[in-house]
């Protein structure tokens, strides 16, 4: 079987690597890859958003599977124009990506179908933004309608910087994305993230994740796409799992199938854990960055089944439950990111990394590589702001994240930045 990876990040080189573990895979092509997917397969010059270049390369290489990554594509229709033309796609179309795309979208949906999230209200008109927010109590969230690459949500400490926020929102702070607004009540509790495989009926949930969204240690620092993650999460104890399966998942995706839009793909649940139980905070159509990356190293079984499954729908409950039989048995991993210095604000890219082969060969480790390419004389250098993704897997969480910054150490990058206390909640937990 042949498999082509949309997408070019450190969740994609997790989701290659992986997949090219399946005896039933002959090759992994990606596009447009990267230098870590090169090393698993042909990599094809085409950009995630350009569905036109994607339909060509489809038609030429005739994938037995296409795995879409990234949320772009699938906000555009990619999924949709990919299985029109009859190849099995993992990645929801554009009507369900809508989860993700439009918070809007999400929250009427949750609020239709009594999933339970934070109350809301969805506004384009300023006076009447701040007319709602003066029946709210602070902080205040307020979020850009459409996708902001992360950046659309902003948590206000004050009335007076919540109404600003709202005017500049909508005066086009974020573009088109903030055409619209979503103000919602604020949570309190610890978040965690839960990732469903389905048909669009059938389902099955890895182990719960947490990630680390701000730059520096103690959770300090600017937001960032994400400093580390690991699973599972022992906030997420079965009785909790459960109650996500009963009152998010399962409503969520039978309401979008009963309205003929099934969801075959990935469904992320981001949640609050609150005094009142779980709560959506938001819906993402693909997997987390660098969650995948936790999850790909932490799974035992063989993925490409499930996903070949949830790619072309219609198995009997059993059989699709039997896909991921020791999924309960997922080992404890973690991923540390290392960043070039300055991210997310300016960084010089280009900087030589040294000794990532030797790292990588730690027992338990695997270097997932989200931004890196070579230079003229053949060195690994760093291109993005999150370049390495450090991921191991341990006997338990402990020893996961020690394999982690073992390797991290034997990296040598004077320009590499990174936190130092991944999974914190965690290992004080035990
Ligand atoms: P991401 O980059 O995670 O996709 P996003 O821009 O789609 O983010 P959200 O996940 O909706 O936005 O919100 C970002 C962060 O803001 C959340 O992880 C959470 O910490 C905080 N947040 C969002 N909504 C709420 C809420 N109602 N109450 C408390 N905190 C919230």
């Amino acid at each position: 079987m042949n498999i082509l990876i949309i997408g070019s990040g450190g969740r994609e080189h997790a989701l290659a690597w992986k997949i090219a573990q399946s005896p039933l895979v002959d090759t992994v092509w990606s596009a447009p890859g990267s230098v870590a997917l090169d090393q698993i397969g042909p990599c094809f010059d085409v950009q995630p958003d350009d569905l036109e270049g994607l339909q060509a390369l489809a038609l030429q290489l005739e994938p037995d599977l296409i795995v879409i990554g990234p949320e772009a594509p699938l906000a555009l229709g990619a999924a949709d124009m990919l299985r029109a033309r009859g190849f099995d796609v993992f990645g929801p179309n554009k009507e369900p990506a809508q989860l993700e795309a439009s918070k809007g979208f999400s929250k009427d949906l949750m609020a239709k179908l009594g999933v339970p999230t934070a109350a809301y209200g969805r506004f384009t008109d300023a006076g009447k933004a701040k007319a709602f927010l003066d029946t709210l109590d602070a902080p205040y969230v307020l979020k850009a309608d459409g996708l902001a690459a992360g950046k659309g949500v902003v948590i206000a400490p004050t009335l007076e910087e919540a109404k600003a926020e709202a005017e500049e929102m909508l005066s086009g702070k974020f573009g088109d994305a903030s055409a619209e607004l979503v103000i919602e009540e604020f949570m309190h509790g610890e978040e965690a993230s839960v990732f469903v495989l389905t048909d669009g009926v059938n389902r099955i949930t890895l182990p719960a994740c947490q990630d680390h969204k701000r730059l520096l240690d103690h959770d300090e620092g600017p937001n960032t796409g994400g400093m580390g993650a690991y699973c599972p999460a022992p906030v997420m104890t079965p009785e909790l799992m459960a109650q996500v399966d009963e009152e998010i998942a399962a409503p969520m995706l039978d309401g979008l199938n009963q309205a003929g839009h099934p969801y075959q793909g990935v469904l992320y649940i981001g949640l609050m854990i609150t005094a009142e139980g779980p709560k959506v905070v938001e819906f993402n159509v693909r997997f987390g960055d660098p969650e995948c990356q936790v999850l790909m190293a932490s799974l035992l079984d063989d993925i490409v089944p499930v996903l070949l499954a949830c790619a072309t729908g219609g198995m009997p409950e059993n059989d699709f439950k039997s896909l991921l039989p020791v999924v309960d048995q997922a080992r404890p991993a973690a991923s540390v990111v290392l960043a070039t210095r300055g991210y997310p604000g300016a960084y010089e890219k280009g900087s030589v990394i040294k000794n990532v082969k030797a790292a990588g060969d730690i027992n338990g480790v695997t270097i997932f590589h989200a931004g890196t390419g070579t230079n003229d004389a053949g060195d690994l250098i760093a291109t993005g702001g999150r370049v390495l993704n450090v991921t191991a897997v341990g006997d338990d969480l402990k020893q996961a994240v020690e394999r982690c910054y073992k390797a991290v150490d034997a990296i040598d990058w004077p320009e590499g930045v990174c936190r130092r206390d991944i999974a914190w909640r965690a290992l004080n937990r035990e």
